[in-house]
């Protein structure tokens, strides 16, 4: 499977929604590191996962950002 590109500060689409009340799929990693912590752009909660999984649940890279986007 072919590997997306992607970066700090990223905002990516998810394949599955984040299970809120904001039903979002739309994240933003907020630290690349063995692990990497996504942001729910709809609620705001971080969440941890690891870097194998992130790569097969990453849908797409939406944009570049070079800050974060809920301070
Ligand atoms: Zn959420």
């Amino acid at each position: 499977m072919e590997l997306l590109e992607y970066r700090l500060y990223d905002e990516v689409e998810m394949k599955k929604a984040h299970p809120c009340f904001a039903r979002s799929k739309r994240f933003q990693i907020v630290r690349v590191g063995a692990d990497i912590k996504i942001m729910c752009l709809g609620c705001g909660n971080v969440m941890m996962i690891d870097r194998a999984a992130f790569n097969t649940k990453i849908k797409k890279v939406l944009a570049h950002h070079d800050k974060p986007l809920v301070p």
